[in-house]
């Protein structure tokens, strides 16, 4: 169902809000949604079990932990780090809108790297935030770090996507110590991806040394958790102070929380399953990048999808949907991106589909 504004409804907006549409994922019923960086293996069913046992304990007729303190508890634990340190939200997607309502606005400076996340610059925009691109090189993808160190010198917030969504490359943690020395303002690391990517690339070890860094985890990736909606931030206790003031109290409901708690609690059990995502990753990178002939490039990943660059890609797109029922994520009118498509990393099966109709229709593309 389409969903679209009026002109008398949109003439009575603030400017910064008549300027958007509303969201669209792009979702189409498929046999093999590969579009969203979702955990398509799911829970290990004796976690699924205990979080449904979990949720039939709680008792909905009284409001949530306004802070979610259990869950926070838990993250802190595991982080080590005090549970002042740590804010939840909704989803990663509301921290980010929280900390744009925090330190953005009229007279505030986002660093952005483009092509990333699009939401940095949408929220910043919502709330009237100038916004200044420091853009990834063209051939590799990766961002220019020297310019966005100086670039970080006037801003009051730079965002480090790492891994990047969509390219998958990871900023080097030394990188993200120079923007945040060179940076006045905040510094958000979005590792929403990081438990895919090697040891070492996480920004976290920062935090003590650095008060201005923020760094960003979701369970809606590695711990596939993307329906429940559960993100949170470490971060200096000063600054989840000013996240916990534009925050609305009870964002992350009980049962929510109830299952979070559950999978924090259980979380080694998913380390197989990242394990698996990590090397049907490689394996099915090297299946695509064995298409090169084909007119096929593929970039090194540090996460959970791969950016692949295809000859007629929104052609290729619509055949893998509506031909094939796979649905990848299309890029390649997303400027920089000409000609990409993001492919979420699934199971085995979905990877061997994906690939061989990818073949396919490249080899077809190629010669029709
Ligand atoms: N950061 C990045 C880079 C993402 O790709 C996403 C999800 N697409 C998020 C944050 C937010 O995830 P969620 O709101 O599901 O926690």
């Amino acid at each position: 169902m389409a969903i679209s504004i009026s002109a008398p409804v949109r003439a009575l907006m603030r400017p910064s809000a008549a300027a958007l549409e509303p969201y669209d994922p792009g979702f189409s019923p498929v046999e093999v949604n590969l579009s969203a960086n979702e955990n398509t293996y799911g829970m290990p069913p004796e976690v699924r079990e205990r979080v449904q046992a979990a949720l039939a304990e709680v008792c909905v007729n009284r409001y949530p932990a306004p802070l979610a303190d259990g869950v926070r508890e838990r993250v802190a634990r595991w982080h080590g780090v005090r549970p002042e340190s740590v804010c939840v939200g909704n989803g990663g997607d509301e921290l980010i809108f929280n900390l744009f309502l925090a330190f953005g606005g009229r007279g505030h400076v986002l660093v952005n790297c483009p092509p990333t996340f699009s939401v940095y610059r949408l929220y910043a925009e919502l709330v009237e935030t100038e916004v200044v691109d420091v853009p990834r090189d063209a051939e590799t993808l990766l961002p220019d770090v020297d310019a966005l160190v100086e670039a970080a010198r006037t801003a009051s917030i730079v965002v480090i996507c790492s891994p990047n969504n969509p390219t998958g490359d990871v900023m080097a943690p030394g990188d993200v110590a120079r923007v945040c020395e060179a940076c006045p303002g905040i510094v958000l690391a979005d590792e929403a991806y990081g438990e895919f990517a090697p040891a070492g690339a996480s920004a976290e070890p920062l935090l003590a040394t650095h008060p201005n860094l923020v760094v960003l985890h979701t369970l809606s990736k590695a711990f596939a958790f993307a329906g429940g909606r559960l993100g949170y931030v470490l971060a200096d206790p000063s600054v989840v102070g000013a996240l916990a003031a534009v925050r609305q109290p009870y964002t992350v409901d009980s049962l929510v929380q109830a299952a979070a708690c559950t999978i924090l609690d259980d979380r080694d059990a998913f380390a197989p399953t990242i394990a698996k995502i990590v090397s049907e990753r490689e394996r099915l990178s090297a299946a695509l990048s064995a298409l090169s002939g084909q007119g096929v490039r593929v970039w090194p990943s540090s996460s959970n999808f791969l950016c692949v660059r295809v000859p007629r890609a929104h052609e290729v797109w619509l055949a893998l949907r509506d031909e094939c029922s796979i649905l990848v994520r299309d890029f390649s009118s997303t400027p920089g991106l000409e000609g990409c498509l993001r492919v979420t990393v699934g199971t085995p099966e979905e990877n061997d589909r994906v690939a061989s109709q990818l073949a396919r229709l490249t080899k077809e593309v190629r010669n029709g």
